[in-house]
């Protein structure tokens, strides 16, 4: 049942305990925000409920409020610093039942009937029994017992988490056990989007502040819109609560960005682009503009930053810190730039080399090189790192210049090194004949198209953001294929014949932000060789669990339902002939067809994406809009195909 504000309030702290040390947000407060959020849909509710707690948090436990967000999100820390809170379901439900003393059997049967591991630990408690009854569990105790247990490594590791996990649990009263399983296991799955936290957070602010108390309802609302894009922009510069809520305490909504910048060393979620079918799309888009066309290199996005104690890091566009990957390249950074630059982040491209013949190497050379523990001295395969964007030098960001001025940065301040190092290399023209030449001297040389880029309206850089400023044309649009897709494996069928021992078929699905599940898109069984497929399989079969997640989006319909289930940990790039209705899977499902979704037609598999983590597959809006426009006969594109599995 929903718990009422008021229920909620009573669990808080009260203001006269506020001052006390001892003041904690009780962990039933914000598990019962969260059996709020979860009984509805509505994003506009959802803010309203996650604002009032923020309220309440920031007037009575401001010290917890960090805390609260990473519970909230799902996260331990900043992105960036990739601590995983992934704990695997033998050692929760191992956990669960030393801690209510349930027969593991029969705890597995009612994962398998359930499918949430969450819900059925909740309802275990029931059976548990208890000597003494424990304290109420509170919100930094959870944090902090999270964050250890994302920490143990080693040997008997094992039993410690579970001794850690059984300890909470033991502890949980009503909902409580329910969210912690969640959290551990990774996913909270209760329909709130970091977006929406951000804007609860600012929300909550604004409506704290006395001042705004006898503000009209306009100029309220503006005033929280106002807030709500101060905050989102900050988070996009600065991906960092630990800094942005202390700042937020101490300085309120409308002095945070003189506190939170692009800082090097964190790094932000980089600037993305749209797809586009032809030049003539780009030349209608960029009309009276000034736009610059730039080989698209194929290889890793990576984020250089450079410090004022001269320390360098990388990053991927996933926030990953690639530095003990690419040794070689922090070797090189001294070099790259002039005397008197100090600090820098840089957004680059780096390609696989080959030094002898001095060209770039196609992307499937870098995928072979060793992500960890490499030494320069060491590296295999060369690299070389193409920069195209200047966000943050000498101790300020740049993101706000126009395009332009931040590539007459990088030209008048960095300098090439052969082979290492050098600019992207654009050129500018709206003339259509001239850009097709240098689109076909791109591919050519071994990349994958161009990106195509304003220069001086509209050209700042947009952190995290698909924008419409920087257009990618790939040479697989032109030829009719369409962009590629990134989706999620969650399910495997096992092989015959030839493909015996490994899976001979996956079941694949994107990514549904909104409602944050999987959506089933297809069943692939080709572009695979033996080396990969027996690759798939000694990696995925670590991964399998015994039914599928209440969080995939599957029809009965057996020939979807695969022979092993997956856990999403992985994405795949992946081709299609096109993408039709259909009758059985579920993906965009509402967003085209009221009660069908869509799937690929022909698929095969490219190659693994290591810099996605399976939220950032495809999402269901991208998969509609790929549907929508792709150039085919709209009564065969609307016609539903019940072979397509
Ligand atoms: P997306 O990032 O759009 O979700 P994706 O990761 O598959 O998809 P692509 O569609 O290949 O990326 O296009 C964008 C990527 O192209 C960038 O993330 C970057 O790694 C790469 N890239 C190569 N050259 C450039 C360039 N000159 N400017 C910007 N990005 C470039």
């Amino acid at each position: 049942m929903t718990q009422t504000p008021t229920a909620m309030a009573q669990r808080m702290p009260t203001a006269t305990t506020s001052r006390s040390p001892r003041n904690r947000v009780p962990y039933a407060a914000l598990c019962e925000t969260f059996v709020q959020i979860e009984a509805t849909t509505k994003r506009l509710e959802i803010t309203d409920i996650l604002t009032k707690f923020f309220q309440r948090v920031i007037s009575l436990s401001p010290s917890n409020l960090t805390q609260c967000i990473y519970l909230c999100i799902n996260r331990i820390g900043p992105e960036y610093e990739g601590r995983e809170l992934h704990v695997g379901d033998s050692i929760l439900m191992k956990a669960v039942v030393e801690a209510t003393g349930r027969n593991l059997q029969a705890l597995k049967a009612d994962v398998v009937e359930h499918g949430d591991l969450g819900t059925v630990a909740e309802q275990s408690r029931g059976k548990q029994r208890t000597l003494a009854t424990p304290q109420p569990l509170t919100v930094p105790q959870v944090f902090d017992t999270l964050k250890t247990i994302s920490e143990i490594t080693g040997t008997s590791s094992q039993k410690r988490k579970i001794d850690l996990i059984r300890k909470m649990l033991v502890a949980c009263r009503e909902n409580e056990a329910k969210y912690i399983i969640r959290s551990l296991a990774g996913t909270l799955r209760i329909g709130l989007a970091e977006q929406t936290v951000l804007q609860s957070l600012a929300r909550a602010f604004v409506l704290n502040d006395s001042e705004t108390r006898k503000m009209s309802k306009d100029k309220l609302e503006n005033e929280l819109a106002s807030a709500t894009a101060i905050v989102k922009q900050v988070y996009t510069e600065l991906p960092t609560y630990d800094q942005i809520v202390p700042a937020l305490l101490e300085h309120g909504v409308h002095h945070l960005p003189e506190h939170c910048k692009l800082t090097p060393g964190i790094p932000l979620k980089p600037m993305l682009a749209h797809p586009t079918k032809s030049l003539t799309e780009v030349l209608d888009r960029f009309e009276n503009m000034t736009f610059s066309c730039e080989y698209k290199y194929d290889g890793e996005r990576a984020q250089i930053h450079r410090l004022e104690d001269g320390s360098v890091m990388i990053f991927s566009r996933n926030s990953e810190n690639l530095s003990v990957k690419y040794p070689d390249i922090i070797a090189r950074v001294p070099a790259i730039s002039k005397p008197d630059v100090t600090s820098f982040v840089l957004d680059c491209e780096a390609v696989a080399w080959d030094r002898e013949k001095k060209c770039i190497l196609p992307f499937q050379v870098l995928s072979t090189r060793k992500k960890k523990d490499v030494t320069a001295e060491e590296v295999k395969i060369q690299v070389c790192v193409f920069v195209f964007d200047l966000l943050y030098f000498n101790g300020k960001p740049v993101t706000g210049e126009p395009l332009k001025t931040r590539r007459q940065l990088l030209e008048e301040n960095f300098i090439e090194i052969e082979g290492g190092f050098h600019f992207s290399k654009s050129m500018e023209s709206s003339n259509v004949e001239e850009i097709q030449t240098f689109l076909n001297e791109a591919i050519v040389g071994n990349c994958e198209g161009l990106m195509v880029k304003t220069l001086e309206k509209e050209a700042s850089y947009e952190p995290s953001k698909r924008s419409r400023n920087w257009l990618k044309v790939k040479k697989d649009y032109l030829s009719g294929l369409g962009d590629s897709l990134d989706l999620v494996v969650i399910g495997g069928w096992y092989g015959r014949g030839k493909r015996t021992g490994t899976y001979g078929a996956y079941l694949l699905a994107c990514y549904d932000e909104d409602r944050e599940e999987y959506q089933s898109i297809c069943k692939m069984g080709t572009g695979f060789d033996d080396e990969s497929l027996a690759g798939h399989y000694k990696f995925l079969s670590e991964h399998t669990i015994e039914a599928p997640k209440n969080y995939y989006n599957i029809s009965d319909n057996p020939n979807v339902r695969p022979d092993v289930w997956f856990d999403a940990v992985q994405v795949w790039e992946v081709k299609c002939a096109d993408l039709s209705i259909s009758p059985v899977h579920r993906a965009a499902m509402g967003l085209v067809a009221e009660d069908k979704g869509i799937s690929l037609r022909f698929p095969r598999f490219i190659r693994i994406r290591d810099d996605k983590g399976p939220s950032d597959a495809t999402s269901a809006a991208q998969v509609a809009e790929m549907y929508q426009s792709q150039n085919i006969n709209p009564v065969h594109g609307n016609k539903s195909r019940d072979d397509d599995f």
